[in-house]
């Protein structure tokens, strides 16, 4: 089986946690876009985690993890996460852990040069992209231009450390344009000496480690980071991420170009959550939204940014349920919605008075409001539900209408977020 977990909706979805939950079955958990910009929260027997850039499968004691050329990497950021989780008890060595030699390296005046366009842009224009300040679009920048540094080339510091004045020429002309402090030469390489050395010996041909593996007949699951509508291409550019979030990007990201999957697994959660700026054509205000916020606890793992917030969109989820080519859906943190009599959903967008079902162009959604329909709550706590006969009859009808809505199969329910807060609905 080659298994994609992907994101339906604008992240945050709870992708770690099923990934968690379903990598059980699997021998290679693998990420293969993205960076430290992710936050994605696991709670099992081991404890509480909140992941960036390692595999949620980390956690699993035989599950192999692979981070895939597609991804971008902070050498310091990934240190320390291994320390951390090291320091929970969580074993990783080489055997556990690897790394593909052609992924990108996040720099450190990756991140310099995001906060200083993120503070431009809110200066000049009032509207920031609301990135999370990581480094991600600017790096990814860097790869496009061929300018980037990749993980491989820790294995010979020799000819990396060649490459590093011309690359560091080239980046101080738009650092001092900001009219910031240049990076120098030595900082650099002290990056590399610092971090890129203790990660070494993770670095291999992760392409031929998972072509191998699979023709042992091994199942690898792909973990996909943020959702659809955050996608480069397909998402609302620019408020998106810079990374490909779409499932058929898995074996390009991961190092298996040549395979195909067998499944994708769309994570969709049972309301919507949107974190940094952007249209958000669902959206909750004022009280309506922190009695959602509050309830979902939704507050940014990466960036403990408030979330926004607003109930389940059909229009945004459709179109990422497509996006994704999801078989199947696993429809997350339905418990939040327990204290509700009535339930909103967004079944459509209007546009000066023209009713739209389909996702449009991003410029359009700005002049979209949000037509919602009212179905009626369960109003009890279903955290404790295993089965689906344990599920309230309204409960059961508002899965029903998603599916209906949606035109995809609801498989799990997730109730809570433990490993075992599930439900298998067939
Ligand atoms: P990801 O980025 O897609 O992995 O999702 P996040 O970890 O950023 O956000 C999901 C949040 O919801 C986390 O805090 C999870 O622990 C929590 N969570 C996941 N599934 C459930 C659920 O079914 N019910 C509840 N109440 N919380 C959940
Ligand atoms: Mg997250």
């Amino acid at each position: 089986m080659l298994t994609s977990i992907c994101g339906i909706n604008w992240g945050d979805e709870g992708k770690g946690r099923m990934v968690d939950l379903l990598s059980e079955n699997y021998d290679v958990v693998c990420r293969y876009q993205g960076g430290n910009n992710a936050g994605h929260t696991v709670i099992n027997e081991k404890g509480k985690f909140i992941l960036n850039l390692l595999p949620s499968g980390i956690l699993r004691d035989n599950v192999v993890n692979v981070l895939g050329c597609g991804m971008v990497i902070d050498l310091k950021h990934l240190c320390g996460e291994i320390d951390r989780l090291r320091a929970g008890g969580i074993i990783i060595s080489p055997e556990n852990l690897k790394i593909s030699d052609k992924a990108i390296i996040t720099m450190p005046y990756n991140v310099l040069q995001d906060e200083m366009e993120e503070d431009r842009l809110a200066k000049a224009t009032g509207k920031p992209y609301g990135s999370t300040r990581r480094g991600i679009a600017p790096v990814y920048a860097d790869k496009y231009m061929k300018k980037a540094f990749r993980m491989g080339e820790l294995l010979n510091t020799e000819l990396l450390y060649k490459r590093v004045p011309d690359i560091v020429a080239w980046k101080n002309m738009t650092i001092r344009a900001y009219g910031f402090k240049p990076v120098t030469v030595d900082e650099v390489i002290d990056y590399f000496e610092t971090y890129g050395r203790q990660l070494a010996k993770f670095v291999t041909d992760t392409g031929l480690y998972l072509n191998k593996a699979v023709e042992e007949g091994k199942n690898v699951m792909f973990e996909a980071q943020l959702g659809a509508l955050r996608d480069i291409d397909y998402g609302i550019v620019p408020y998106t991420s810079s990374s490909s979030t779409i499932a058929a990007y898995a074996p390009i990201g991961a190092g298996v170009p040549n395979l195909r999957l067998t499944n994708s697994v769309g994570i969709m959660k049972a309301y919507s959550s949107c974190v940094g700026a952007g249209p958000f054509t669902c959206e909750y205000f004022g009280k309506k939204a922190d009695r959602l916020r509050e309830l979902g606890s939704e507050y940014g793992a990466a960036t403990g940014r408030p979330r926004r917030v607003g109930p389940f969109d059909v229009v945004a989820s459709r179109y990422g349920i497509r996006c994704q080519g999801a078989d199947e859906i696993a429809l997350t943190k339905l418990d939040v919605l327990d204290d509700y009599d009535e339930i909103e959903i967004c079944t459509h967008y209007n546009l000066h008075g023209k009713v739209l079902d389909e996702f449009p162009f991003t410029d359009v959604l700005d002049d979209c409001k949000p037509v919602f329909e009212k179905v009626k709550g369960w109003h009890c706590d279903i955290t404790g539900c295993r089965k689906k006969e344990d599920l309230p009859k309204e409960a059961l009808d508002y899965i029903a209408l998603l599916e209906k809505l949606c035109g995809c199969k609801i498989k799990y329910v997730s109730v809570g977020a433990e490993r075992d807060a599930f439900i298998e609905m067939y």
